[in-house]
């Protein structure tokens, strides 16, 4: 390669030595579309700039003033003269975008003789005196690092002088007053001459956009935004003769979209103004004019923008997001990107450049970003009612949606409230499964304590309620049921509105919009279904999400967790008085109570789930969990003391006791999953009861359920078999009962590392596996899922020692490894056997993407991340 290419000698496929706007200028020149001549100094000479202590390599400057040649060839313009001088942009630009990395140098070239020829040359010497004004100030700023107030300082006082208002009144003689004034202010910051010579400048400038990619502000935000060196790695620069859209009123200058990218309507959208330079559009000191007026007041030009539009959008085959200008009655092109859209934009798009013929359907899938589309499928904040709400805290956007309703600190009370047909945000520090009836009676959550994979955030998730966890700077107390941050303070009864797409709390009911899943969103999703090949199943335990998982386009259930049908209000009651009974008779009654409940709840979801297979996991959590917190408990029993209230005092002690009987140091590896159904047999015989007789009803009524028993937290085959044999035990039973012959699926997750490792074990007995990702990521990396956001993960990522949370998206390396054996161990044992993984990671699409190619039949996730799921499945396998 070479350290400087002109626009039309340069390779325009390669971004990452042009960067993104070298390559867009000299595609654009290759086209024939009219860029003004230009040449772009590579960002291998950025890196060789660092390399060499911060010095341009000797061969550089060279290059560009040769390029300047042929520019003053092609223009008729020459450099540094007095008559009609050549002036350029200096323009930073790296692989990827990074808006605000730095200014964009303007009339660069500019000096006290060149002046007066721009002002010959364009017979406007107000016009040249104000461009060397702006050059000087820009210059200053970016070159110098000047403080532009400064420059602002001495405007101002030049228009009071003048009696003027605005910058364009301003006379010749001001504006050289003005420049020689600015030209102090840099000299006394500098302490040296302002460069006058236009190679000098031209040095300086180009120095200048090297040293901005070591800068703070760009430093930040690569990390904000995940930008590695593989994506972009330096900045190029940009050197662009200069063309004027300040030169009159035929003069204008505009940055507009091919496509609306709002709605991805097939119109050109933007702005302009007339007689302005670039960067009044972009900074907002004026209101821009809508780009639908230039048809009126610039035919011509505009004919020039709409087929520079379609020639790009045939050639880029996306719609582009483009700047231009035009001087004096000339057009020019002088940026285009891929246009950044929203979800629905991107979605409308892709369906019409099907239809177009512009794109295939494979490109038309794989240009959205899945990821992006959680935006259709929740309920949003209506953007122009966000401003007339104060915003009180910001914390960890944990699900998405916006929900409005009234805050409640108590459990209890958000159950009552609820059930009364109130709306209600619930607000606790942390949510235990205890609360989870709670959840139902609430339109969404709010805790000040906990991450991304903290309870509530998987609880309101799975059930596509909005919730935000970790909100520190929320001060909670439940003493006089209030929470406070920023000086504001919210009393219980008082509405918020809580967005938990971006995290934020904000007073009052902010009005919320629907999702909107249109024709063209249809249209995608049945696309998507057809090209990909992994399974897509819910994870959903109700009806209620079984058939919204349905209708997004699930294919079945891969997780019905059992406990959290426990958890319904009607229930929660009897689940207690089952933990606390006494002995093993007491135990059955209440059991038999429960397996009522949970038949008629396992006939609803096989019904709503017809045709497909539905995996039900058997008891997972430790008992404790469905206890009241010891300590709470213990400070009620203080207060029942004071009270005197000796009935309730007895029932409250007799629980602490069992609670503090029950409680563990390390409660997730503790006494758990398969460890209660094997030292507690009676609830899982019950719950396997349960599912055998709702299929003996299903039988009878011709409905077609499929369901599977699988059993979590095995880590040995002795375990499955142990229970393999319970479970044989009833099948018999009620086979022999009702005269019929029973088909279920028995299997275990693979959650445990050990259960991995021993997979040609399990599968001797196990019909299917599902990788439970979530416990297996916890035993992988010994990371304590609940804890890990709100402690060190954040200053791990900080630190790069992790790139990502390995909750949130699948750890190939490890986590991938084991999933790996394990797939490979069990279907040695038994060929084509169904392996699916039932963790959050279901919902993530780069997981998904390894799913796919680590042959997994299919995903779960949670309802609301269905379409999600199938849009990167079929991404995967394209
Ligand atoms: P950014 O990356 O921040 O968009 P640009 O390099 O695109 O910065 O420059 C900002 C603005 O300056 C452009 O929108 C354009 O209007 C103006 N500009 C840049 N180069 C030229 C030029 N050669 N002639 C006229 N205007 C220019
Ligand atoms: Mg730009
Ligand atoms: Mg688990």
């Amino acid at each position: 390669t070479k350290p400087v290419y002109a626009f039309e000698e340069a390779d325009s496929e390669n971004r990452m030595l042009l960067g993104g706007k070298g390559a867009g200028l000299s595609e654009m020149t290759r086209l024939k579309l009219p860029v003004p001549p230009g040449f772009t100094i590579t960002t291998e000479v950025c890196n060789k700039y660092y390399d060499n202590n911060r010095k341009l390599p000797k061969d550089v400057m060279p290059l560009v003033m040769k390029n300047i040649e042929k520019i003053e060839k092609k223009t008729g313009k020459q450099w540094n003269s007095t008559k009609n001088p050549l002036l350029v942009s200096v323009r930073s630009g790296a692989a990827i975008s990074m808006p605000g990395m730095m200014d964009t140098i303007l009339n660069l070239g500019l000096n006290e003789k060149t002046v007066g020829g721009l002002a010959k040359q364009t017979k406007n010497p107000r016009f040249a005196w104000d461009s060397y004004r702006r050059f000087i100030q820009l210059f200053g700023k970016v070159v110098f690092g000047v403080n532009d107030e400064k420059f602002d300082h001495v405007l101002e006082s030049a228009k009071t002088k003048q009696k003027v208002k605005d910058d364009s009144q301003l006379s010749v003689e001001s504006l050289k007053k003005i420049v020689s004034e600015y030209k102090k202010i840099c000299e006394s910051h500098t302490k040296r001459k302002f460069p006058d010579s236009p190679n000098e400048q031209l040095g300086l400038a180009i120095e200048a956009v090297f040293k901005s990619w070591m800068g703070e502000r760009a430093i930040v935000y690569r990390e904000k935004n995940n930008i590695t060196k593989d994506i972009a790695n330096g900045t190029a620069v940009n050197v662009v003769t200069m063309v004027f859209g300040n030169m009159g009123d035929d003069s204008a200058t505009g940055v507009v979209f091919t496509r609306n990218g709002h709605n991805g309507k097939k119109e050109i959208e933007g702005e302009y103004l007339i007689n302005a330079q670039g960067e009044d559009v972009v900074a907002g000191v004026r209101t821009g004019k809508n780009v639908s007026l230039l048809k009126k007041e610039m035919p011509k030009s505009y004919k020039e923008l709409s087929n520079a539009c379609s020639k790009l959008e045939k050639h880029f085959r996306e719609p582009q997001d483009i700047e231009f200008t035009i001087e004096q009655g000339k057009f020019y092109l002088l940026q285009t990107r891929t246009a950044k859209m929203s979800a629905m934009a991107l979605i409308k798009t892709s369906v019409d450049m099907v239809k177009e013929k512009l794109i295939d359907k494979n490109k038309a899938l794989t240009r959205i970003p899945a990821q992006q589309l959680e935006a259709l499928l929740h309920r949003t904040m209506d953007e122009s009612k966000v401003k007339n709400h104060k915003q009180l805290a910001k914390g960890i956007a944990a699900s998405p949606g916006a929900a409005s309703g009234i805050a409640v600190f108590d459990v209890k009370k958000a159950i009552e409230l609820g059930e009364a047909g109130k709306k209600i945000i619930l607000i606790r520090k942390e949510t235990k499964p205890e609360d989870v009836p709670a959840f139902f009676s609430s339109e969404g959550v709010l805790t000040s304590l906990g991450g991304k994979s903290s309870h509530a955030a998987i609880v309101s998730r799975g059930m596509g309620k909005p919730c935000i966890v970790g909100c520190s700077e929320l001060k909670i107390n439940y003493d006089n049921n209030t929470c406070a941050a920023n000086g504001t303070t919210v009393k219980e009864g008082e509405t918020i509105t809580i967005d938990g797409s971006a995290g934020t709390v904000l007073i009052g009911e902010v009005p919320t919009v629907e999702p909107k899943v249109t024709k063209d969103f249809e249209q995608i999703l049945s696309w998507a279904q057809k090209t990909k090949s992994l399974g897509i199943r819910a994870n959903a335990d109700t009806p209620e999400a079984a058939k919204l998982a349905r209708q997004f386009g699930a294919q079945g259930i891969g997780l019905c967790r059992t406990e959290r049908m426990f958890n319904a209000s009607d229930r929660i009651g009897l689940f207690v008085d089952m933990i606390m009974a006494e002995n093993i008779e007491e135990r059955g009654k209440v059991l038999k109570k429960l397996g009522q409940l949970q038949k008629s709840d396992f006939i609803q979801i096989l019904k709503a789930m017809e045709g497909y297979e539905v995996t039900i996991r058997l008891l997972d959590p430790p008992l404790h969990e469905f206890l009241p917190n010891p300590e709470e408990l213990a400070e009620k029993i203080h207060k029942l003391e004071k009270k005197k209230a000796t009935k309730e005092l007895k029932e409250a002690k007799i629980i602490l006791k069992r609670a503090r009987e029950l409680a563990e140091v390390n409660p997730m590896m503790g006494h758990r999953g398969v460890r209660v159904g094997i030292t507690y047999p009676e609830i899982y015989e019950m719950q396997i009861r349960a599912v055998f007789e709702a299929l003996v009803e299903l039988t009878k009524k011709k409905v077609k359920a499929h369901p599977q028993i699988m059993i979590p937290q095995i880590s040995s085959i002795a375990e499955l078999n142990h229970i393999k044999k319970i479970y044989d035990k009833i099948k018999k039973e009620v086979e022999t009962k009702n005269k019929m012959k029973l088909t279920i699926n028995f299997g275990t997750m693979i959650e445990v590392v050990r259960a991995a490792l021993t997979a040609n074990e399990l599968a001797t007995t196990a019909e299917f596996f599902s990788f439970g990702t979530n416990d297996l990521t916890q035993g992988t990396f010994s990371f304590s899922r609940e804890d890990v956001e709100g402690k060190f993960l954040p200053e791990y990522m900080e630190k790069e020692l992790l790139e990502r949370s390995p909750f949130q998206s699948i750890d190939v390396n490890g986590v991938g490894s084991l999933i790996k054996i394990g797939i490979a161990n069990g279907r040695g044992i038994r060929k084509n056997m169904e392996v699916g993984i039932c963790g959050e990671h279901g919902g993530d699409p780069s997981s998904i993407k390894f799913c796919h190619k680590a042959g997994l039949s299919y995903v779960s996730a949670s309802p609301h991340r269905i379409p999600i799921a199938i849009v990167a499945a079929a991404q995967a396998s394209i």
